[in-house]
This record gives structure tokens, C-alpha cells and sequence, in this order.
């Protein structure tokens, strides 16, 4: 059986032996008893952030399908949720908003699960769940045994945590302190400002900010849909490249007759410039095809998609083409967003 039956991308080749964990407990039992077998393992959930080689996985593959959340801890202000590692994340959400819980609304429509969230601090339209994570349970694998980190010892940053690119914890349930409010937190993103008609920092009720977001990210094909290819994906397969003062003077002279580079303002005098921009600048627009059934979605230049019988080295041979386009024009490199498993770019 081909890991592409559990990937967004539909990639990726056969692993050795495949196991599903329904309960917590059964997750760091499963991965005790393949470290027995000094096998490699690969935690997989919803597969939304992985691109996995054609050759497959040669190890065994853990399914995480724990579901279920319960309030942990509450006052007057707040509700602390524990969500099993395997939850949808975005039923989640939608359970959150209809409680009247604010803090994770600008995060709808994300796929995958609660428990792969920490890994790469999902973020979009402003929020991210660095601002709500207040600890995690994992299973270590360096001890065998299961422990609780704080927020703090998470290491978040821009699509990155201590989690990702290292496989010693696993995440088992993550606590999630979000705010008893029925109106969003402030919007911060402009263009989710326009959608709803207000100006950035104001406060929506709960329901419209999860329903104009997920409108936005349909439109641009970043809500999966079996029936569309578009959403055939990673969601974006290049993170913004964080630019330090010098080199973003270089990139805007290199751009000089495209126009100012959008971009936003860094910790120590960085600046993020956007992926999409620099990609459809470099001469690779929404829909530009590579060869071997996979394009650039049509409705996202960032989202790199399976079209049609795809394979994962034509993924890889486009997403190659378009980070040395980009750094031939622009100096800029680019880095892959998604976890590669038993591949590289
Ligand atoms: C259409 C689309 C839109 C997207 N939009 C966004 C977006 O707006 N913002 C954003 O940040 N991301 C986005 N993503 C990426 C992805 O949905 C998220 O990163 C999501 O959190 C991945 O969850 P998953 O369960 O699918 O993880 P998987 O793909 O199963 O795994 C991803 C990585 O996390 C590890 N992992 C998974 N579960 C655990 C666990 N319990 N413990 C330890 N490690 C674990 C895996 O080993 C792997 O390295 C999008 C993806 C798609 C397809």
C-alpha cells in the first residue's frame, strides 16, 4: 500500500509496515515496540505537510487517528482545551468558534491534525498557535519516556518549532489556552480586514471570521477539495524567505524596475518578503507547468500541485526549477515549507 492513499500531494511509494494508533496511549506503545525492532519510524497524521519520495518509506509508518479534546483548566477569562494529537484540526476549530472560545478562528480551514500543529507553528491570516499553545505531551524517544514541555521550550518561530526536522518527540496531546470571547481576536491581516468589511485590528464575531477566512482560502484553493486539483497539495511549498538589511537592499535593487517587494518587518531588522511575489516575478506564474503531470496551482503561486498521475521526483524537479529561478534573479533562496521524507530537494 502507497503512502499517496494518505498525502494531500497523493505521493509518495509504499513504506515497510504501516500501524495506526487510535488512542494516546497506543501511540508511544507503537513506538516502543518499532524501536525494539530498531526500525525508523515516521509519525504521520494528516499528511498535509509531507512530500514523500516515490521509493516510499523504509520503516515503519504510525498513523496518529487519537481524537477527542477536553477542558483541562478554566477562569473567568479562559478555557484550557487538551486535543489528542490525531483530532482535525479544523473540526477543532469549528468546535471552538461554536463554543464561544476566540484564539485560533483565523486558522480555519487549515487541514491536517491538532497534534501537527505545533510542529511547524501553523500560522495564517495573522494568527499563529504559538500565541495559544501553552504545552504539549510528548513521547520522547531519546528517554522512552512521556513528559510535558511548556510553550517555552517549544522553540517556535516562523513555520518552526524544536519538532520539526527532528523526530525525537512525538506529540501526544497539545493544550491550547484560548479566550472566552464570541468576537474574534483583533484582525490583523488586511486583506482578511477587507473581506469583512473593517479595518485591521477590529474584533468580528467568531463565525464570520472563520467563514471569510475559509471563503478566502477556498478562492485560493487552500481548502482541501477532492474534486479540485488545485487543492492537490502542501498548501505552500516555499516558506518567506527572512531577509537581514543587506540582503534586502540587494533583492529591492535587483527588483528595481518590478516595484517594490511586498515584505513585513523583522525581529533584529530582518524583513520577510513574499515567496508568491518573488516565484510569479522570476517568471513562474499561477498555473505554469512542469513536466511529468505537476503545475503550479492555478490559484496559488506558492502551492506547488499534483495535476494529473504526478510523481514525487517531478514535484521535487519543479520545485528545484523554481528556487534556482528565483535565486538567479533575485539572489534570494528559497526553502521548502513541508517535511521531505526520504528525499530532497
Ligand atoms: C491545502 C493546504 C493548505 C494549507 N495551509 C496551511 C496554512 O495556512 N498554514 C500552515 O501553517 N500550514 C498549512 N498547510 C500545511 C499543513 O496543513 C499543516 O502543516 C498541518 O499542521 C500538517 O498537519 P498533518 O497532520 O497533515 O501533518 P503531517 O503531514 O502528517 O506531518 C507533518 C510533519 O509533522 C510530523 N508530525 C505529525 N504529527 C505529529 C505528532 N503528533 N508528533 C510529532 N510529529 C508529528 C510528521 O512526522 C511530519 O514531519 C496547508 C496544507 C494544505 C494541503
Amino acid at each position: 500500500m502507497r503512502l499517496a492513499g494518505y498525502t494531500t500531494l497523493r505521493l509518495g511509494g509504499a513504506p515497510r509496515q504501516l500501524v495506526t494508533a487510535t488512542r494516546t496511549d497506543e501511540i508511544s506503545q507503537k513506538l516502543r515496540e518499532a524501536e525494539l525492532r530498531a526500525e525508523p519510524v515516521l509519525v504521520l497524521a494528516g499528511g498535509s505537510n509531507v512530500v514523500v519520495a516515490d521509493e516510499g518509506f523504509p520503516g515503519t509508518v504510525l498513523l496518529v487517528r487519537s481524537r477527542g479534546f477536553e477542558v483541562v483548566a478554566e477562569d473567568e477569562a479562559t478555557v484550557t482545551v487538551r486535543v489528542a494529537a490525531g483530532e482535525p484540526w479544523d473540526d477543532l476549530v469549528a468546535a471552538t468558534v461554536e463554543a464561544g472560545w476566540s484564539g485560533v478562528e483565523c486558522l480555519s480551514g487549515i487541514p491536517g491534525s491538532a497534534g501537527a500543529t505545533p510542529i511547524q507553528n501553523v500560522g495564517a491570516y495573522g494568527q499563529e498557535v504559538a500565541e495559544t499553545v501553552v504545552g504539549v505531551e510528548v513521547y520522547d524517544r531519546l528517554t522512552g519516556e512521556v513528559t510535558r514541555m511548556g510553550a517555552a521550550e517549544c522553540g517556535f518561530g516562523y513555520r518552526s518549532s524544536v519538532f520539526k526536522y527532528n523526530d525525537r518527540w512525538t506529540v501526544l496531546t497539545v493544550d491550547f489556552r484560548l479566550f472566552r470571547s464570541t468576537l474574534s481576536a483583533p484582525v490583523r491581516y488586511a486583506e482578511l480586514a477587507r473581506a469583512l468589511g473593517v479595518e485591521v485590528g477590529d474584533r468580528v464575531p467568531l463565525g464570520d471570521a472563520r467563514s471569510a477566512v475559509r471563503t478566502l482560502r477556498a478562492g485560493k484553493g487552500m481548502v482541501l477539495d477532492p474534486a479540485d486539483p488545485d487543492t492537490r497539495s502542501v498548501g505552500s511549498f516555499f516558506t518567506n524567505p527572512v531577509l537581514d538589511a543587506g540582503a534586502y537592499e540587494a533583492l529591492r535593487e535587483r527588483a528595481a524596475e518590478l516595484g517594490e517587494p511586498p515584505s513585513w518587518p523583522g525581529a533584529g531588522g530582518t524583513m520577510k518578503v513574499s515567496a508568491a511575489w518573488l516565484i510569479d516575478k522570476a517568471g513562474y506564474p499561477k498555473g505554469y507547468q512542469g513536466s511529468g503531470g505537476v503545475a503550479i496551482s492555478s490559484k496559488h503561486t506558492l502551492a506547488l500541485t499534483n495535476r494529473n498521475g504526478g510523481s514525487t521526483g517531478a514535484l521535487l524537479a519543479l520545485a528545484r526549477e523554481i528556487r534556482d529561478g528565483v535565486h538567479d534573479r533575485f539572489g534570494a533562496t528559497l526553502y521548502p515549507e513541508p517535511v521531505l521524507v526520504n528525499c530532497a530537494l
